[in-house]
């Protein structure tokens, strides 16, 4: 059955890596015999140029209508100054969207390809034993929500943000991060700040109930402070890391940096609805827009991620990241992962990832 994908290709290098995921995707069509149909809406700066708005009613509309969304990155600089209203910037868009589809549930997972083990930070005998962990980050509550306050006490400057979960809000999240650990290694790690935190509390608990469920995942239990030691200490131990919006928001950018490169991280935002958004984790690159630079490999991965979780093509989403690896050990590098070295560029990258799909 044909599949209705929005193209929001965004700002900076969003048009570029979004087209390589669209050839890579014409190919996969080809070859398993799927059906793919591409409709292109504008996001970000380029929408408020065009439409006078970061993301248009009319394509709110059309990506609620749709079957998934590939999104590219959106800001930049020609956006940023003081001439445009706050609430019409480019990640405005961004933000409307993930409230209105409710997409609650972020997936970034952090895999460590043998190719490119030179490039982390950690050291060989660590990065050895494998990473290949997915963070599920609770997206659309917790303290970037709650209520907030900045006001004077006694004459003394004082703030406050709250951060409130309730059980519904955990039990969507929790059930979400169950099944992707079935599909996975079958282990589970919760990262709060029980020993201190009511909310955390509450997040055990309701972990707890849900676990009963599914027996078949082993879960833990973890700080977030010992959890970002252990990231750094013991990556492997790690399958599915379950926390909230706050801890996943820094923990995501340590395990997108122990695995070498920004450019190569996709991203999943899960929904309410049965349509969800993939994204790359980097922004619109604006030094290295138009120039056929982009390492389009984040894009092209959460375009498999899209096919696996969407779509429940696994073999279709298995075949873009076996060609991925197998361009990455033929030594092809995209600058950005080049190490000073030759490189090439990025509509180059995508020939060779399409070439041995082709095969
Ligand atoms: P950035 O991720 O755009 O770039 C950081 C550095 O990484 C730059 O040197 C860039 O050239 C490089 N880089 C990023 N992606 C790359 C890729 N695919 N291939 C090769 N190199 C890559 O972050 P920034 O510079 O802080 O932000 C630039 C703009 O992007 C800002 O307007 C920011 O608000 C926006 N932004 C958007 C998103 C999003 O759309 N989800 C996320 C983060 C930042």
């Amino acid at each position: 059955m044909s599949k209705n994908i929005v193209l929001l290709k965004g700002d900076g290098i969003g048009p570029e890596i979004v087209d390589s995921a669209v050839k890579v995707l014409e190919e996969i069509a080809k070859k398993f015999g799927q059906e793919f149909n591409f409709i292109e809406r504008l996001v970000g700066g380029i929408a408020y140029d065009n439409e006078g708005a970061p993301i248009s009613d009319e394509t709110l509309e059309v990506c609620k209508n749709s079957d998934a969304i590939i999104l590219g990155a959106v800001g930049g600089p020609k956006w940023d100054s003081d001439e445009v209203d706050p609430k019409k910037r480019p990640e405005q868009g961004l933000l409307k969207l993930r409230k209105e589809l409710d997409l609650y549930a972020n997936l970034r997972p952090a895999t460590i390809y043998a190719a490119l083990k030179d490039d982390s930070p950690l050291k060989d005998r660590i990065v050895e034993k494998g990473i290949d962990l997915i963070i599920v980050r609770e997206l659309v509550g917790g303290i970037y929500f709650g209520e907030r306050k900045t006001y004077e006490e006694d004459g003394i400057r004082t703030a406050y943000d709250i951060e409130k979960y309730n059980e519904n809000e955990i039990k969507r999240i929790a059930k979400y991060a169950f099944k992707t650990a079935m599909r996975r290694r079958k282990k589970l790690t919760l990262v709060d700040k029980a020993n201190v935190l009511d909310s955390s509390k509450l997040w055990r608990k309701v972990i707890g109930e849900i676990a009963k469920y599914f027996a078949e995942v082993e879960v833990n239990y973890m700080y977030v402070d010992n959890c970002s030691m252990q990231l750094i200490a013991n990556p492997s131990q790690f399958d599915v890391i379950l926390t909230n919006n706050i801890f996943g928001d820094i923990l995501s950018d340590e395990t997108s940096m122990i695995t070498g490169s920004l450019g190569m991280q996709p991203s999943a935002s899960i929904g309410v609805s049965r349509v969800n958004m993939y994204e790359p984790i980097h922004g619109s690159a604006p030094d290295i827009a138009g120039k056929d630079l982009a390492n389009p490999i984040g894009t092209i991965l959460s375009a498999a991620m899209m096919l696996e979780y969407s779509f429940d093509m696994k073999k279709e989403a298995e075949t873009i990241r076996n060609a991925v690896e197998k361009v990455l050990d033929n030594n092809l590098r995209t600058k950005d992962i080049s190490s000073g070295k030759d490189f090439v560029k990025c509509s180059e990258i995508t020939e060779a990832i399409i070439e041995i799909i082709r095969k």
